[in-house]
């Protein structure tokens, strides 16, 4: 038996549970490890739908080139997409991500544009700027716009939310999920809460990231944005795909917390994924006076650890951060 082409292997990725790094909380807690779809991330599910989406649509035809800022994952899903269907794709990113991110997309023939992180999102220098200039300058381009394409939601509602259902056997109490374009919270969350309206959807944000606020007082404040270290969580703007009525609760974790727990989920359970799930342990274990002893909680655990290398993996850099003593 074999699959037609890699993008037929991603999904159906394992459900895992956790026995150690959260054993002080008396509810099962399983991680989904998405890590192991074969861009290494979640976000192949996302970047395929919005691709098939886009040539049912007639938004990108034969030969297109997929102009996208991304910081990475959404970034590798649609460069192994592309050379499977085709395409040509430039990427425009930050200067906060990790070196291993952009030569990853490379090595898949993209093209990458590193652009300055403390900017705002309308500054000409951004990579939201960039990449929409791209476009418009580009013929026979497109814009995935990974933030507002509900094709991003949508993969999750069909594939990740029905697959936590399915694992789990209807038993999942609670999903808890690092919030970024809110594709897949708002996706799989929308589906378990069809299944059962009183399963509780946790986002998880950082410091520096407007969600939590917005979400507890409807008030977008500039003041809740600043520079943060955490990769692939929280925002300094609304994406379309967040839906604050799917969402629960928004838990913050520090950039410290989060940076040391993604190392404790290697070192404790051998499990080797990035920050963001770093940043969903500790912000579990922060709830966990909120959970009981028949709550089964569902972690998403989003990409694999061998892109953080020059972070969170190394020791040099922790020292730097003053993150060890
Ligand atoms: N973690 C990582 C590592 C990510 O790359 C992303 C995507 N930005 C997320 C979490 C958040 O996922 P989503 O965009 O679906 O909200």
């Amino acid at each position: 038996m074999w699959y037609n082409n890699i993008l037929e292997t991603i999904g159906n990725t394992p459900l895992v549970k956790l026995n150690k790094i959260t054993k002080e909380i008396p509810a099962t807690i399983l991680a989904k490890i998405e890590s192991t779809n074969p861009g290494n991330s979640i976000k192949d599910r996302m970047a395929v739908k919005m691709i098939e989406d886009a040539e049912k649509a007639g938004l990108l035809k034969p030969g297109g080139t997929i102009i996208e800022g991304t910081s990475g994952n959404t970034g590798m899903g649609l460069a192994m997409a592309a050379v499977i269907k085709g395409y040509k794709c430039i990427f425009t990113t930050t200067d906060k991500q990790s070196k291993e991110k952009f030569d990853a997309l490379r090595a898949f023939g993209a093209e990458v544009i590193v652009c300055p992180t403390n900017v705002e999102p309308e500054d000409p220098r951004s990579y939201y700027s960039v990449s929409s200039r791209l476009v418009r300058e580009t013929p026979n381009s497109w814009k995935p716009n990974q933030y507002d394409n509900l094709s991003n939601t949508q993969a999750h509602y069909e594939q990740t939310g029905p697959e936590i259902w399915e694992q789990t056997e209807g038993k999942v109490t609670h999903l808890v999920v690092g919030v970024g374009t809110g594709g897949t919270i708002c996706g799989a969350g929308k589906f378990l809460k069809e299944k059962n309206p009183n399963i509780k959807v946790w986002g998880i944000d950082s410091y520096g990231s407007v969600f939590k606020k917005y979400k507890e007082t409807g008030i977008f404040d500039k003041d809740e944005i600043y520079p943060y270290v955490t990769e692939g969580i929280g925002e300094d703007f609304l994406p379309g795909n967040v839906d604050f009525d799917i969402i629960d609760y928004f838990e913050k974790v520090t950039d410290k917390d989060a940076a040391l727990m993604t190392r404790e989920i290697a070192l404790q359970e051998g499990i080797f994924v990035g920050n963001s799930a770093g940043a969903a342990v500790a912000g579990v274990l922060q709830l966990k006076d909120q959970l009981k002893e028949d709550d089964v909680v569902v972690i998403v655990f989003h990409d694999h650890g061998s892109r953080y290398m020059g972070k969170m993996f190394n020791e040099d850099w922790l020292k730097e951060m003053g993150y060890l003593d």
